[in-house]
């Protein structure tokens, strides 16, 4: 990966980029520290060549196996609402897809733990991440409804896949005083929050929203 590459021309330039950061911050993300990161990540590198133009885009784009890359709006909106209480030192992530959301966790968090259940993704993934330098991660090919106990509890969990019951065992591996955001729901989804206080865990419901499924077991 050379310069030229990571930093992008033309329609993946940082002028392209700040656009993407304007429009979050005019939609209603305010964390600066967050935005910040989002202009320095290179969403283009996160997708096919052929759609590189539109890495910009706040838009979802497709990565293969019917998965998409998440909305930048959307990882914005979870990456600020999970670190909205200070900061996270364990983070465990559902659903790695391209990597680009735990690419943008990485900087802000002492360490992403991250499960993917679609092996091809998974390995392109945990290879751009690895080309990309970024070091505070651990990657695996799992079913995201165990959790990853052997690294918990965590501080923070985040999903990109929506089931319809937040799974019991990721409320188990949430630390206490811990936040989980994540998408519920079927046809309609709603973006949750839930936060640990010892044995009692608190729920609020956020925003509407359009993530894939969450589904059971990995595919190879
Ligand atoms: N944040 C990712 C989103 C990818 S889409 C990105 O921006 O690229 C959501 C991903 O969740 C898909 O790759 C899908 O395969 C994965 N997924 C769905 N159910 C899962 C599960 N139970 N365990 C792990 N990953 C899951």
């Amino acid at each position: 990966m050379n310069d030229h590459q990571r930093n992008g021309i033309g329609m993946t330039s940082q002028r392209t980029r700040n656009r993407l950061v304007k429009r979050l911050r005019d939609n209603g993300i305010k964390d600066e520290t967050v935005l910040d990161v989002i202009a320095q990540t290179p969403r283009h590198l996160f997708v096919d060549e052929a759609l590189s133009h539109r890495a910009y885009e706040d838009t979802a784009l497709p990565i293969g196996n019917g998965q998409t890359i998440s909305q930048p709006y959307i990882v914005a909106r979870m990456t600020e609402t999970l670190l909205a209480a200070g900061p996270l030192e364990k983070v465990l992530e559902i659903g790695t897809g391209s990597g680009y959301q735990t690419a943008v966790l990485s900087p802000l968090v002492k360490k992403v733990y991250s499960v993917e259940r679609i092996e091809p993704l998974q390995k392109r993934a945990a290879q751009r991440l690895r080309e990309l330098g970024y070091r505070n991660l651990s990657l695996k090919l799992s079913d995201g409804s165990w959790g990853w106990p052997e690294y918990g509890p965590f501080d923070g969990i985040i999903a990109a896949a929506a089931p319809e019951q937040v799974p019991d065992s990721l409320l188990q591996q949430l630390a206490d005083g811990g936040r989980l955001i994540m998408p519920v729901g079927g046809a309609e989804q709603k973006l949750v929050l839930i936060t640990r206080h010892g044995e009692h865990f608190s729920r609020k419901t956020l925003e509407s929203v359009k993530f894939v499924p969450f589904l059971p077991g990995v595919q190879n």
